[in-house]
């Protein structure tokens, strides 16, 4: 796991740099001696303000930047890195009443244990390739687990989705991976339009 908090702070080299790594899972060191190749298989974790000050859109506080200080801010992470990341999730203020109320919500054991059934089918799904998890899965794979699974309305969601997103061939396929992952949880063999309405839920991002 490799967690980046604050990333529109890092140097943008460093931005750029590891996207190679996230695509192909490895890492090339160049010298003047000639090249190395490294393993680099690791789940990228990144954090970020929606704007430098952090309140943009925050429903009680407010927001003290430019817009053009925004843009700048938001900018500083690229296209091709944000369309590289699976998931993102929006974490809004909480609400006093919500963090005093201790009912009504699921144990850490229990997601838990639904993940590691996830993960263990996902292991005997693999266990005749090399690979050991949704993410891992190419452009074959996606095919075989992911587009051959797709029930009638989930196909014509994704087809929709592709055309008014104008999603590319990788977000294509992202999408499609969360959405295995999703009906995985659910202990569906099948990937529903619910699965891939989900998937492409963690698509959208503020807009910069
Ligand atoms: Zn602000």
């Amino acid at each position: 796991m490799l967690f980046l908090d604050e990333l529109p702070e890092f140097a943008h080299s460093v931005l750029e740099s590891i996207r190679q790594p996230i695509e192909d899972r490895v890492v090339t060191v160049s010298r003047a001696q000639g090249n190395v190749t490294f393993p680099a298989n690791f789940m990228l974790l990144a954090a970020m303000n929606p704007c430098p000050c952090g309140y943009y859109g925050d429903s009680t506080k407010h927001c003290s930047c430019s817009e053009s200080a925004v843009t700048r801010y938001r900018h500083r992470i690229s296209g091709p890195l944000l369309d590289r990341i699976d998931i993102f999730v929006d974490v809004p203020r909480v609400d006093y009443e919500k963090l005093a109320d201790g009912s009504a919500t699921e144990g850490s054991d229990a997601v838990r244990e639904r993940v590691e059934r996830c993960r263990e089918g996902q292991r005997l799904r693999y266990s005749e390739s090399h690979l050991s998890s949704n993410a891992e899965m190419g452009p074959v794979e996606v095919r075989e687990f992911c587009q051959h699974f797709l029930d009638d309305a989930a196909r014509s969601l994704i087809r929709m989705a592709v055309n008014q997103l104008a999603l590319s061939a990788r977000a294509f396929h992202r999408v499609l991976k969360v959405a295995r992952t999703i009906a995985d949880l659910a202990s569906s063999e099948a990937i529903t339009a619910a699965h891939v309405a989900e998937a492409l839920q963690y698509r959208q991002r503020v807009q910069g």
